[in-house]
């Protein structure tokens, strides 16, 4: 932390500065040009730079290192692997998790899943407790729709993520479950955040609708600290002034995250548009950008799904975006599933 001094501050205000930091602690060097004085802090994690800031002579504090630690590249210059069984989150290969919003009978959750799994897909998604914004809406059918799920992805030999809402669900969602998702709605939700890093299961961290980069990876810092090191962010869509789409899909933010972080990332387009033609554009993009996979919502009837319905994609979509995906991933130095896609009708 560097704390700038106003040109006319005071010896007396220098000197108050210089003793706050050292009670906290902090080493502080002073450097005093024909202008101003300059301190130089280390150590600052420590200290409120707020409190300093409001200090009498105080021009302006600026923090020169994140405020996150394990979460961050400085930290762990090699991107982190998550392994489960065969499949590499952050390696190499473009991992791609579809499936549908939400488990909704056994019917629906079998039929998308195999549809997903023949088109490529190495991990099935699906919700069982739902974030809903409306409490009158369809809430996810619990243990129920978990054991469906289950029973899906190992008859499909994929692996399962599906969403916890609440620490008092993490050890059911994790019986069924190989991967929690923290749903957007739930990212500053610290005392679940906590209660996952004491957990070994990889966490899906979505990035809240509001936050900003910093403030997700704080929030992959409160699993991390715990103790659980697979951490997966997923990007999927911030609140802005467009209502046209959903949200509006950062892709920025995969670059962004691949500079402060080793943490892989992810994208999911299906909730950052909202609308299922705008999904593929986006998976691309994604892929194209560096994101280490995509979540995207299918669904074997989209039209009568019981949430999300609009933004799911039909199987035959689906295939297409694999198939396009097959021709991104190389390009940029990457593998994906090449399972054979299933020929249907590249016009649709
Ligand atoms: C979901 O994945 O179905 C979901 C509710 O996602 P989000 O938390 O990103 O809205
Ligand atoms: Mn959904």
């Amino acid at each position: 932390m560097v704390v700038v001094m106003e040109e006319r501050a005071t010896e007396a205000q220098i000197e108050k500065v210089v003793a706050n930091l050292v009670e906290a602690g902090m080493d502080v060097h002073r450097s005093t040009g024909v202008n101003r004085t300059v301190l130089g802090v280390v150590g600052a994690h420590k200290v409120d730079a707020a409190l300093i800031e409001v200090m009498d002579g105080v021009h302006e504090v600026l923090r020169i290192t994140e405020p996150y630690k394990l979460a961050s590249r400085t930290f762990k210059p090699e991107g982190t692997v998550i392994q489960i069984d065969d499949v590499r989150i952050g390696g190499d290969e473009v991992i791609v998790m579809a499936g549908p919003c939400s488990a909704e009978n056994e019917e629906q959750v079998f039929t998308t899943a195999a549809a997903c799994k023949k088109a490529g897909a190495k991990i099935l998604r699906g919700g069982a407790f739902k974030p809903r914004s409306s409490p009158y809406s369809f809430q996810g059918l619990g243990e129920e729709g978990l054991r469906m799920l289950r029973e899906a992805a190992d008859q499909q030999n994929m692996k399962l993520v599906s969403e916890v809402m609440d620490s008092s669900q993490i050890d059911l969602v994790g019986r069924y479950s190989d991967i929690y998702q923290v749903g957007a709605r739930n990212m500053q939700n610290f005392t679940l955040l906590r209660e996952l890093g004491r957990t070994r299961k990889p966490v899906l961290l979505k990035r809240g609708i509001a936050a900003t980069i910093e403030e997700w990876l704080l929030s992959a810092e409160y699993i991390l600290a715990g103790g659980n090191t697979d951490v997966i962010l997923c990007e999927r869509g911030i609140r802005t002034f467009e209502s046209y789409t959903r949200n509006t899909l950062d892709i920025s933010a995969i670059p962004v995250i691949k500079k402060l972080s080793h943490l892989p990332i992810i994208t999911d387009p299906s909730h950052a548009t909202g609308k299922r033609d705008k999904v593929a554009p986006m998976a691309r993009a994604s892929v194209a950008a560096g994101a280490d996979g995509i979540i995207v919502e299918v669904h074997c009837n989209p039209d009568k799904a019981l949430s999300d319905g609009a933004q799911s994609m039909f199987p035959a979509q689906f295939d297409r975006v694999m198939a396009e995906l097959r021709i991104i991933a190389p390009a940029i130095g990457r593998s994906i599933c090449v399972e054979p896609v299933v020929k249907r009708g590249w016009g649709r």
